[in-house]
């Protein structure tokens, strides 16, 4: 990745704040003390599993798994609780309030206009990639703002398809930055009811789906050196979403690879998954965001 003057200056910043990092663990462990070079990963992958509630995201990960990730079970969205307003969130780092995309049509026209984290990556020398199964989310990516976006149909690219194809890609052209969107766990909560058994089953594929990510890292050698963000859009109650419910408004929100496993305390808004993502790869977070890294770099103990 070329680094550009702004890079520069944010690792220059960095290293007055953040230690060596060689490891990330939850910003509310963290203890910023020694003045290091900081490191940057060199993948960022997000994981929105559309619709997944954080409750049936806990029923359904195997402890093995989940062993290997820093997760709250308690993250919120923004209102309202809809797929392109609360991905909007996600993928800028701004609350609704300041993005003000409060619809949610199929296919909506034109592009967003603001920082997304495509286009901060861009603009650092980075490659980002976008694999989505809902059209509308090509609305979050402005052309020019990423190498390669892919609009897979569901349900013919169900979340196993859907993690392989994106899994080949990352193997091959090694993006820094890649969000991955998943339909499944949505369609099902419309259609049967959100918690119900054909929800259920489908979200007990969603591990699977994670692991197809994690191990095309461990093969490339690069899992250490990366961040895995599985978050959700949205919750759901009954067969719908939208409103402020606990159930529609908690998602679950998951880092894996280089991470100091264990619950994370701080209280989590969809959109510090943007500067979570920026900040991993060592890129300055645009001063408008309101997005907080998550995670943050600390000197690993060993
Ligand atoms: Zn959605």
């Amino acid at each position: 990745m070329r680094r550009g003057p702004r890079a520069a200056a944010f690792l220059a910043a960095a290293l007055l704040l953040i230690p060596t990092a060689a490891c990330w663990t939850p910003a509310a462990q963290a203890t910023p003390t020694a003045v290091a070079p900081v490191r940057p990963l060199r993948h960022v992958v997000i994981m929105s599993f559309d619709g997944a509630r954080a409750d049936a995201t806990r029923q359904v990960f195997p402890p093995a798994l989940l062993a290997r990730a820093a997760y709250s079970w308690e993250a919120r969205t923004t209102l309202p609780s809809s797929t392109l307003p609360a991905h909007t969130s996600m993928l800028t780092g701004v609350p609704t309030a300041v993005h003000g995309v409060r619809i949610n049509p199929n296919n909506p026209r034109g592009y967003i206009q603001i920082a997304t984290v495509f286009s901060v990556v861009t603009q650092n020398g980075g490659r980002a990639a976008a694999f989505v199964t809902k059209p509308k989310l090509l609305y979050l990516i402005r052309p020019g703002t990423a190498a390669r976006v892919e609009h897979l149909l569901y349900p013919r690219y169900d979340m196993s398809a859907v993690a392989r194809e994106a899994a080949r890609y990352l193997a091959q052209q090694q993006p820094h930055l890649l969000f991955i969107h998943m339909s499944d766990p949505d369609d099902q909560g419309h259609h049967y009811g959100w918690m119900s058994a054909p929800y259920m089953q489908t979200m007990a594929r969603m591990p699977d789906a994670v692991s197809v990510i994690l191990d095309v890292l461990t093969r490339m050698g690069r899992l250490d050196d990366s961040l895995v963000i599985v978050t959700a859009d949205h919750g759901g109650v009954g067969r719908t979403h939208g409103g402020d419910r606990p159930e529609e408004v908690t998602i679950p929100w998951l880092a894996f690879g280089a991470v100091e496993p264990g619950p994370i305390t701080k209280s989590i808004v969809t959109y510090d998954t943007a500067a979570t993502a920026v900040a991993a790869l060592g890129m300055p977070i645009p001063r408008t965001w309101q997005g907080k890294p998550v995670v943050q770099t600390v000197e690993k103990v060993r």
